[in-house]
């Protein structure tokens, strides 16, 4: 979703409020897509003091991310606080501070661009269903937080370990 604040742009003094929701269904990342399971409404402030515009806002999200042992889909919460103070007009100079909002063209302020980049600053290098999560047999792929399996998963001698990969690419 995105919201026009041509208003606020071409006002001195302005504060407006504005109710916004992400309308994204998933996070689309180079390792994978992340589906949206929760997000709600919230209100987006967007206020201009002398030169410097000022978006705030609090919200929510909630994503689906894979284990990273497992694969099963981990429900993770990322709150999220934006806080941007920028001078608009110095935009086409590239001066610093505006450097990181990337969610503005012209008076267009996109909310899913807002949101979907404080999601990627915030995201976990490693995502785990559960701290001693067993994660996947190694030769038969079943996960072990469910089940046991009988194979051997100790492998001493590399020509067996050799078997099991061409094995393991079989039943891939
Ligand atoms: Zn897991
Ligand atoms: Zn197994």
């Amino acid at each position: 979703m995105t919201i026009n604040i041509s208003e606020i742009l071409a006002n001195p003094s302005v504060v407006r409020e504005f109710r916004v929701e992400p309308s994204f269904e998933a996070l689309e990342l180079k390792q994978g897509s992340y589906p949206v399971s929760r997000k709600e409404p919230f209100v987006l402030t967007v206020s201009k003091e002398a030169d410097k515009l000022h978006v705030t806002g609090e919200t929510e999200i909630h994503l689906l991310i894979p284990c990273d042992r497992c694969l099963d889909e981990v429900d993770t919460a990322f709150p999220i606080r934006i806080d941007y103070r920028w001078n608009p007009d110095k935009e086409a100079d590239g001066a610093e501070d505006v450097d990181e909002i990337t969610f503005m063209d012209g008076c267009i302020l996109d909310v899913d661009k807002l949101i979907s980049d404080e999601i990627v600053v915030a995201l976990p290098t490693k995502v785990l269903c559960k701290e001693d999560c067993k994660g996947l047999c190694s030769v038969c792929g079943m996960n072990l937080n469910h089940g046991t399996c009988d194979c051997d998963r100790h492998v001493a001698d590399p020509r067996m370990a050799a078997i099991q990969d061409i094995f393991r690419s079989f039943n891939q």
